[in-house]
């Protein structure tokens, strides 16, 4: 089964639409600012397409844009600015920064309830303690794309791939909350026998940033195969997996492009109206 993140993330779509919609007849409009620094050209690709989402669900997109060479206190002065914007729910500020700035004081900064990355230190605690917060966008994707596929983690041993904060971590702590209830590794570089670590996994979520390091010798036969990964390679996008080489050894198996990557946007606009919706007390 090829789980199409395209079409999960229409749904999600469809229900923020809905939600702003039933904002904005009480009279309450919702924003996310979009704050972009340097010249990176996947950055740009990616803040476009959020940009756009939003318009298309109905959120206001206020977007500003930033030389690479901008001081780090006028990046801080913006983001003190959005914090104080009433229209403002959401800020997104795209990562990584140009060599420099530090994007750890910058997120820090954020107003956690406008952290619509799910980013914020405040957030990520909360997640490690159970509470409901603003989740990071990427691995709440991959929860949901799961979910909608029927494909209950519970009991499951799950394999993560990458610990990084955006992705593998997040993945981890979301795949162990109660009512989630896998059972989670976390592998990274300094793993032994990464191959043998997978093959006992049901479900492996790969986000490593190395094209097509998951092949066949990783994945069981029958087990659930996410893929995050976005690699720019000659060959176009390729992912964290060989799909190829996986595609029927795996049950599932999430494309790359059109896998998580959708998600990843339409959970930003989801976090977005839930920030707005707890604003207005709904
Ligand atoms: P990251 O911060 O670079 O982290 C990569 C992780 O992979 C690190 O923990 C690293 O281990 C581990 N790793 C690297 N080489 C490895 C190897 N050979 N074997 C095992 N583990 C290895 O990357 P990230 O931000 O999490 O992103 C990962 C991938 O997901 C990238 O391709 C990125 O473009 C993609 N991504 C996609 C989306 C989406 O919307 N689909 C969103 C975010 C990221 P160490 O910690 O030991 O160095």
């Amino acid at each position: 089964m090829i789980l199409d993140g395209k079409a999960v993330a229409e749904t999600v779509k469809a229900d923020v639409t809905a939600r702003v919609a039933a904002l904005k007849e009480r009279g309450i409009s919702v924003g996310l600012a979009t704050v972009l620094v340097g010249a990176d050209p996947a950055s740009h690709v990616y803040v476009r397409s959020k940009r756009r989402t939003a318009e298309a669900t109905g959120i206001n997109s206020y977007h500003h844009e930033l030389p690479a060479d901008t001081p780090q206190v006028e990046i801080e002065a913006l983001i003190e600015q959005l914090n104080a914007d009433p229209a403002v729910d959401g800020i997104l500020v795209q990562l990584p920064l140009p060599k420099g700035l530090d994007s750890d004081r910058i997120t820090e900064l954020m107003d956690p309830s406008k952290d619509a990355d799910g980013l914020h230190p405040f957030n990520l605690g909360l997640l490690v303690l159970g509470r409901d917060g603003l989740t990071p966008c990427t691995p709440t994707g991959v929860m949901r794309i799961l979910e909608h596929y029927g494909i209950d983690v519970s009991g499951k041993n799950v394999v993560i791939v990458g610990r990084s904060f955006l992705v593998g971590r997040p993945q981890a702590l979301l795949m162990t909350q109660r009512g989630a209830d896998a059972t989670a590794t976390i592998a990274h570089s300094r793993t032994r026998d990464l191959a043998a670590v997978c093959r006992a996994a049901d479900i492996i979520v790969a986000a490593v940033g190395v094209p097509k390091l998951i092949g066949a010798d990783h994945v069981s036969p029958g087990a659930v195969v996410i893929d995050v990964g976005i690699n720019r390679t000659d060959d176009g996008l390729v992912g964290d997996v060989d799909f190829e080489a996986v595609k029927d050894l795996a049950s599932a198996i999430t494309p790359v492009p059109g896998g998580v990557g959708p998600m990843t946007v339409a959970m930003l606009m989801h976090n977005t109206v839930s920030a707005a919706e707890k604003r207005a007390g709904v």
